[in-house]
Parts: C-alpha cells; sequence; structure tokens
C-alpha cells in the first residue's frame, strides 16, 4: 500500500472531550526529510518500496491529513521527580490516529491545549536520538515505541541555544500513561477513569474483555509487563533518566527518549539526566522506580478496584523482575539451566565490572567468544585478579552445561550485541545532521536495527567508549 492510500481511524475521539484537546500541527519553516525507517513502514502496511517520500514529509510536517485522520493532543497528568502535576498533557506531541493496530503521533509539531509555557518543539538533536533509539530497543528484544521517519527543517527553537526544529512521527500500540488514570482520579472523575480503563481494556488487553475483575486482571499485567520491562532496561545497561509517571506506558513498553544512555563503563549509580541531582532516576534506582510508579497507578485505580487487591497484583513485581532478570543474565553469560548460587555469580560480575572500569557492551561480546583464553577479557579490566576470580567460578558453572562451546558461543553471539547506540555515536550523527548531512543518522538505524552483525565500517563504535565521552550526563532540555 501507498502512503496516500492510507487510511487511519481514531476511536479515542468517541471518548468525552474532556480527554483530548482537537489540534492542527503547526508547520515548520522549511522541512526536509532526514531519515525513513523502511521496518515501521510496514508496521502499517506500507510498501516501502512505493514510498512518496513528498507526501511523508508533509505528513511529518503536517501539510497532509490521511484519510480519516483527526488531529488531537490527549490530556494526563503526573508525578514529576515524586511531584504530583495535577495538569500535564501533550504539550508537543499531536496524535493522527492509528492503522493496523499502530497509533502514528507526532512529536514536535507545535503547540496544544496541554502545552504551558513550552513552544510545542522539539530540537533536531532529541528527535534523532529518539528515532534511532527506539529502533535499536526494539532490535534488542525490548519492548518500545517505534519510528516512522524524521524531518528537520529551518524552524529556530530556543534552547540552552537556538537549535533546529525537527519532527519525529513515532507509532505505539498504545499511548494511554499511569499520568492518564492519575488525571481522571486527581480530578474526581471516576466514571471518567472506568472509561479509560474501558477504552485501554479494548485498545491494548482485548483478551480480558468479558474476564473477572478485568481491571484488576489489566493491572496485574501491566505490572508483570513493566517488571520485566525494568530487568530487560538492567540487562542492557539502558538508563531512562525521566521515569515520571507521565513518561510510563500503560502497556508497559519504553517510551519518551529525553536524556537517556547506554551506560559506557559499568557503574551502578550512574545518572544519565544531569537535572536529576539526586539520582532518584539513576541506574541503579531504575527497578525501585518502577515499582513506586506502579503504586501510582493502583493508587488512581483504587475507585474501579479493592486496593487490598491491587495491592496484592503489586506485590508481585520483585519475583517477576528477579525471575526476568536472572534469565537474561543467564542468557548473557551462556548458561543453559538455573543453578542455586547464580545470584551471586551475576552479583560477583557486576561488582568486577564496576570496580574494573569495564565497558558493558564489549566486555559481554567478548565473553561470548571465551574459550578459556582470558587475555581479551583481561584487556578491559582495572581490577584483573578479581576477573580472574570470578573467570574460575564461570569456568565451573560452564561445567554444568549441556550444550556444547561453539553452540554456546552461536547463543551468546545473538544475546549479546556488539553495538550500541551509545550517546557519543548519536552525537556524530546529529553533528553531521545539522549541516543536512543525514547519511550517518541512516546507517546507524541500520546499525541498531542489526545490533549483533558485524559492519566493518563501524568498527569503532564496537570498542570501549573514547575516554573524554565515558558516561557523560545529557541535559534535560529537548
Ligand atoms: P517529557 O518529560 O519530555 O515527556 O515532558 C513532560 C511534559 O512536558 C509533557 O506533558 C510534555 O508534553 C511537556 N513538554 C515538554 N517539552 C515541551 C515543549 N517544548 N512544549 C510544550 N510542552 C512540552
Ligand atoms: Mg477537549
Ligand atoms: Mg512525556
Amino acid at each position: 500500500m501507498k502512503l496516500s492510500d492510507l487510511t487511519l481511524n481514531t476511536p479515542y475521539l468517541s471518548l468525552n472531550p474532556i480527554f483530548y484537546d482537537k489540534v492542527a500541527p503547526s508547520p515548520l519553516k522549511n522541512p526536509r526529510l532526514a531519515s525513513f525507517n523502511p521496518k515501521a513502514a510496514e508496521l502499517l502496511g506500507l510498501d516501502p518500496a512505493l514510498l512518496e517520500t513528498d507526501k511523508l514529509e508533509k505528513l511529518l510536517n503536517g501539510t497532509l491529513l490521511l484519510n480519516g485522520s483527526s488531529p488531537y493532543a490527549m490530556c494526563y497528568s503526573g508525578h514529576q521527580f515524586g511531584y504530583y502535576v495535577p495538569r500535564l498533557g501533550d504539550g508537543r506531541a499531536i496524535n493522527l490516529g492509528s492503522a493496523n493496530g499502530w497509533n502514528l503521533q507526532l512529536k514536535g509539531s507545535g503547540q496544544t491545549l496541554y502545552s504551558r509555557q513550552g513552544d510545542g518543539r522539539a530540537v533536531l538533536r532529541s528527535s534523532i536520538r529518539e528515532y534511532l533509539m527506539s529502533e535499536a530497543m526494539n532490535a534488542l528484544g525490548i519492548p518500545t515505541s517505534r519510528a516512522l521517519a524524521i524531518i528537520s527543517s529551518d524552524e529556530n527553537v530556543a534552547r540552552e541555544k537556538w537549535e533546529r526544529g525537527a519532527v519525529v512521527l513515532r507509532l505505539s500500540r498504545s499511548w494511554i500513561l499511569f499520568g492518564s488514570f492519575e488525571y481522571f482520579f486527581h480530578t474526581n472523575r471516576y466514571k471518567e477513569l472506568e472509561t479509560l480503563a474501558d477504552f485501554l481494556l479494548q485498545e491494548s488487553f482485548p483478551e480480558l474483555i468479558g474476564a473477572e475483575e478485568p481491571y484488576l486482571k489489566m493491572y496485574g499485567l501491566i505490572v508483570k509487563r513493566t517488571a520485566e520491562l525494568m530487568a530487560q532496561w538492567q540487562s542492557v545497561g539502558f538508563n531512562h533518566g525521566v521515569m515520571n509517571t507521565d513518561n510510563m506506558s500503560a502497556v508497559g513498553i519504553t517510551i519518551d527518549y529525553g536524556p537517556f544512555a547506554f551506560m559506557d563503563t559499568f557503574e551502578s549509580g550512574y545518572i544519565c539526566n544531569h537535572t536529576d541531582t539526586q539520582g532518584r532516576y539513576s541506574y541503579d534506582n531504575q527497578p525501585r522506580i518502577g515499582y513506586w510508579n506502579l503504586e501510582r497507578l493502583a493508587h488512581a485505580l483504587s475507585p474501579l478496584v479493592t486496593s487490598d487487591k491491587l495491592k496484592n497484583e503489586l506485590e508481585k513485581y520483585g519475583e517477576y523482575f528477579t525471575a526476568r532478570l536472572m534469565e537474561l543474565l543467564r542468557a548473557k553469560l551462556g548458561l543453559d539451566t538455573p543453578d542455586e548460587n547464580d545470584g551471586n555469580l551475576f552479583r560477583a560480575l557486576f561488582s568486577l565490572m564496576e570496580n574494573g572500569r569495564i565497558d558493558m557492551t564489549p566486555f559481554f561480546r567478548t565473553l561470548s567468544r571465551y574459550d578459556g583464553t582470558r587475555e581479551p577479557l583481561l584487556a578491559q579490566t582495572l581490577a584483573p585478579n578479581q576477573l580472574n576470580e570470578w573467570l574460575d567460578r564461570y569456568d565451573d558453572r560452564l561445567s554444568l552445561n549441556a550444550s556444547s562451546e561453539a553452540q554456546r558461543h552461536v547463543k551468546m553471539l545473538r544475546t549479546n550485541p556488539k553495538y550500541v547506540l551509545k550517546n557519543y555515536i548519536l552525537q556524530e550523527a546529529i553533528d553531521k545532521a545539522q549541516n543536512d548531512d543525514f547519511t550517518l543518522i541512516n546507517d546507524l538505524l541500520h546499525l541498531a536495527q542489526n545490533p549483533y552483525d558485524e559492519h566493518e565500517a563501524f568498527e569503532r563504535y564496537s570498542q570501549s567508549t573514547p575516554h573524554q565521552f565515558k558516561n557523560l550526563k545529557l541535559s534535560c532540555s529537548s
């Protein structure tokens, strides 16, 4: 199918208008298509070979309306850095409608009813980061929003300095947030709260319709998915940076990529967000914050379901998290079956990575070819004795495997990515794009989508991060 044949529908607009603000996108000055993602096009049923780039550019710039599309911003609230903000809403996101179960959303296309003091814009820098990173996460098997395309422009957007305005077209199965429920709860609109729960059931949990206590069951699934998502983030060293409840998806996926980072050298207390002075959203706090946010959601759902029952579901969080994390770490280490000492083995590994200032991604990649020869691993640590001791334990542990060494190598090389999009790599693509050179964005898109493969031209991106770029903090302004 061609883009111009695509028809959208807008079930959200069947809700009471209190849920949204119908608003048209405000076009950017001199837009140009920077990159297009064929894999996301296929999700919508589009044929990438028939891509009409002029139409796509117009779609992102808000000057082409698809059949059935009726743009709107969604109303929500949320807890930001622990404090409740009574009304947020899509201040710079505009929804176009959905196709094939995917909701299309423009980010950065101008002000809405919910913009507060904001300009409704997004800068090229953060748009490139979101565009590439969501695709990288997806390729690592981590649930996430997706991205179809990105435009740059000559629109001047004021941040710490003037920057280029841009728009990303994001896709998600759902854009309902924990904060969507909080808004209706905290304004005592319990009827609308129930309507929203029904909407979410229809949209994203249809298998629960007609079940006993569907809201409770839905909450239970959100708890499970969020716990498992946190385990996935931890396993690859991803730090989100702004885990406010309005950035938490009610379907348990990663959304709203801001000052995120893939850690370079492993540092348990790493904080990617420069604004987060207390480290609320540090790497090692993420699982706890996931729980805290789910507690806020349970509170918001309390008019619909008995609190005790919600609490029961919430208390399964730790088990879900640990089970998934153990499973992921066993896979990362190429271990066939569980063993009761695995927890200790994993803790010792994270401790030696931290003490040895080890760059996680190349380390696990090197470990994926481990055959008893330790030099390539020892070369990556400042604490070789600790690593040697750990490798003695690992050798013993590997002897419990039924599979062969060769089989383990194959599996580990499909589990431990060769490439993750570290911040310094993204920055190189951003610098080029400021001068309308979008080639590296497209190269990185390919890299992001094939993280386990060899990419000879980009070998250096698989190496340890250059010293001056390690574990930097990022500004929240975007
Ligand atoms: P975030 O943490 O980036 O998801 O943003 C938090 C809230 O601020 C959301 O309601 C956003 O829509 C809003 N927001 C962020 N940046 C802007 C902006 N430039 N203009 C308007 N609203 C914004
Ligand atoms: Mg309205
Ligand atoms: Mg947000």
